[in-house]
This record gives structure tokens, C-alpha cells and sequence, in this order.
């Protein structure tokens, strides 16, 4: 009876520390984080290129009626802006239709390009799960943004999809043999995306299709506060598992 008690808590065990491996997302491979390039790494000729890109994509934006939150342009490495375009969301009534989405098609169309790797994509909002997915597969070597989700989530109160988008970038080795990640630059004139672009639709009374109510860890990172939470629990129930079989087999 004590044997097969014995023979219960080890399974248990074996399997509390399955789940507890690894980062708990990827059963594949285990994967470094990736996070956006700091501005504080991007040197001052790059950064002012960088910035003279999404300023024409801010302009943009501002020179819709009405005035556009998410635009997005392409460029490429000799610095030529091939595409510029918005999110048509509304106007083609289609909801995949975000401005990175937009000018990937407009780009194909156009010119028959289907591999972006000479290309930069430039956005007024970091890119959400679905237009990174599209970023991945076109190939693109480097994405700049202006606001990030977060910022659009936690702190304007604006309905996204609450995963970075590094956090897909991370596991697009599944791509291609060799595959490299394209550099991801945030925070780009971000002081003009985020407080001339975007709206604020934190404040009580504001009625939007846009609002939500976010759920988000104050002040700290949310991100790392879950995942170290979650790391913490997953040892927890190990450590129990394993007190558990050495108690069981005592009683042997
Ligand atoms: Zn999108």
C-alpha cells in the first residue's frame, strides 16, 4: 500500500516539476527574452534618421480627418519611404486592417515585395500581437515604434491585446534555420506619440469603443511581476511534492 503511495507522490512530483520548467509557454525550447533596444543605445545620427521617419508618420497621422492614431510607413535601407498608410479598420470595415497590416499589402501591391529584409517598418504604436505576426513573416530586419502597448494600456486605458511585441519576436526562431531577430526600437518621438496622438481615455465619463478598464500591476512592471509571482509558486509546489514523497517514504 506505502509502495504505491510512494509510486503516487512521485508521479506527482515528476509532474509539478514539468510544469514548473522552463518560462511555462514554449514546451519547445527555452527562449531568451527579448526586449526593445533603449533609446539610450541607439546613437545619435541612428536616432535622429530613426526620427525623421516617424515625424513624416506623425505628420500623417495629424493630417487625417479625422485625425489618425495608428500609422505606419516602410522604408527602405536607402532611406527611400516606399508606403505610408493608417489603420482602415472602420473605413473597410475589416479589423485586421491595422496600418502596419496596410502597408505590408499596400507595399505588395504596389511593388510585388514579399520579403522586407532591406526594410524598416516605422508605427505610431507598438505593434500588436497580429501585425508583429505580420512584421515575422514578411521578414522585416527592424521595427521602430513611438508609444508603447503598455503605455497604451495601462496608463491611457485603451483596449489592446496586453503582450508585448518582443515577446512574439522571441519565438520566431521557429521560422527559419538562422533566423535572426529583427532589432526592435521603442520610444521613438515618443513624447509626441504619446501625448499627440493618442487620447487618454483613463478619465471618468470618457466614452469610447476604445476604453477598458486595464488590469495592471502598479507601479512596478507588470511583466516581471507576474512571472516572477508565477516562478515562485511553481518552486512552492515542488518543494510540497517533494516533502510529500519523502514523508511517504518514511512510511515504507
Ligand atoms: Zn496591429
Amino acid at each position: 500500500m506505502h509502495k504505491y503511495l510512494f509510486l503516487f507522490f512521485v508521479a506527482l512530483c515528476l509532474i509539478s516539476k514539468v510544469l514548473s520548467c522552463d518560462n511555462g509557454m514554449n514546451p519547445y525550447y527555452s527562449t531568451p527574452k527579448q526586449v526593445p533596444v533603449p533609446l539610450s543605445n541607439v546613437t545619435g545620427d541612428e536616432l535622429a534618421y530613426h526620427q525623421k521617419y516617424m515625424q513624416a508618420v506623425i505628420d500623417f497621422a495629424k493630417a487625417q480627418q479625422p485625425k489618425a492614431l495608428f500609422a505606419a510607413s516602410i522604408v527602405h535601407k536607402n532611406g527611400t519611404q516606399i508606403v505610408i498608410g493608417m489603420n482602415m479598420g472602420r473605413a473597410m470595415n475589416d479589423g485586421t486592417q491595422h496600418a502596419e497590416i496596410v502597408v505590408i499589402q499596400k507595399a505588395n501591391a504596389l511593388y510585388g515585395i514579399n520579403n522586407f529584409t532591406d526594410y524598416t517598418l516605422y508605427t505610431t504604436g507598438e505593434s500588436c500581437l497580429m501585425c508583429q505576426g505580420a512584421i515575422l513573416y514578411s521578414g522585416f530586419s527592424k521595427v521602430v515604434y513611438g508609444t508603447s502597448i503598455k503605455t497604451l494600456y495601462c496608463d491611457k486605458c485603451m483596449s489592446q491585446v496586453p503582450i508585448d511585441s518582443t515577446f512574439l519576436t522571441a519565438y520566431g526562431y521557429g521560422l527559419a534555420d538562422g533566423w535572426v531577430r529583427p532589432t526592435i526600437i521603442g520610444g521613438v518621438l515618443s513624447n509626441i506619440t504619446d501625448n499627440e496622438v493618442f487620447r487618454n481615455y483613463c478619465p471618468n465619463g470618457t466614452v469610447s469603443i476604445f476604453k477598458i478598464h486595464p488590469l495592471c500591476v502598479v507601479p512596478t512592471n507588470s511583466t516581471n511581476s507576474t512571472s516572477s509571482s508565477d516562478s515562485a509558486a511553481s518552486s512552492l509546489t515542488f518543494s510540497v511534492f517533494t516533502l510529500l514523497v519523502f514523508i511517504s517514504y518514511l512510511f515504507i
